[in-house]
């Protein structure tokens, strides 16, 4: 028992750091892109006519410095967990191949769209929204700092998908750091507060079975719609995709796809 609380002791503050670290990165960074190309366009981008406060960021980030530590409390329990052979996490191709690294990678990301989806929803009801995501939602125009802006409850919910998953599905670490990656990025994405994915991300596009910025940005201003994380697939087949999200995806992403839905509907 104290070689494990040793181990974790131990492994704890370079796994919090690796957290905090990669939120700020990836925050600052996006806040970075919308300062350099606001005038070169993105300022057209932008989905909300409020601007979020000073106050908003602060909360943000302060919330999401606090959720980056609970997701590094419960990270170090998967470590620990690995180190005493409790669950696996392949290194190098001797034991398996790139196949499996590409399709657990996938199965996870679809896995944790899935988890998020209905844990998101559950999360709605009047009886759990105060305490597990009432805080997520007082960013009504949320910013890049908001990605991981949650209550304490609603953190360890968050965090605690990675240690889920990986007692039934051994990972490669490859596959694992990428999963980590694509999370954050695709979060801050979501929260930019100014559309950054291009025309074809919009619905009946090749991509457009992802989530944009838009999809996610009228959940925070309507406080009802699009639920999912990662795709539209959950939204789409439970009927909770906002039913103007593809003319606002469309009037600020691609005018021209937006004439043609325009001139469809007026034909029909
Ligand atoms: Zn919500
Ligand atoms: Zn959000």
């Amino acid at each position: 028992m104290t070689d494990l609380l040793q181990t974790y002791v131990s492994a704890w503050p370079g796994i919090w750091v690796i957290d905090t670290v990669r939120y700020l990165v990836a925050a600052a960074l996006m806040a970075a892109i919308l300062r350099i190309f606001w005038r070169a366009g993105l300022a057209r981008r932008k989905l909300q006519a409020r601007d979020a406060t000073v106050r908003d960021v602060r909360r943000e980030v302060l919330a999401s410095l606090r959720s980056a530590l609970i997701f590094s409390l419960l990270g170090t329990i998967v470590f620990v967990a690995v180190r005493q052979g409790w669950v696996t996490i392949y290194r190098g191709f001797d034991e398996v191949g790139p196949l499996h690294l590409a399709l657990s990678l996938a199965f996870m990301l679809i896995a944790h769209d899935t988890y998020f989806y209905w844990t998101h929803r559950a999360m709605h009801h009047r009886r759990l929204f105060t305490l597990f995501h009432g805080l997520h939602h007082l960013s009504r125009t949320p910013t890049a700092w908001a990605a991981y802006s949650f209550s304490i409850p609603e953190a360890i919910v968050q965090g605690a998908f990675v240690p889920l998953f990986i007692v039934f599905v051994p990972m490669h670490d490859v596959a694992l750091f990428a999963f980590v990656a694509v999370q954050i990025v695709r979060n801050v994405m979501g929260h930019a507060g100014t559309e950054i994915h291009p025309a074809s991300f919009g619905p009946g596009r090749w991509l457009g079975w992802n989530n944009t910025t838009t999809h996610h940005d009228l959940h925070h201003e309507t406080g009802r719609y699009n639920y999912g994380l990662y795709f539209r697939w959950w939204d789409k087949l439970m009927g909770t995709e906002h039913p103007d999200y593809r003319r606002k995806f469309e009037s600020i992403a691609a005018p021209r796809a937006a004439l043609e839905t325009l001139k469809a509907e007026v034909r029909s």
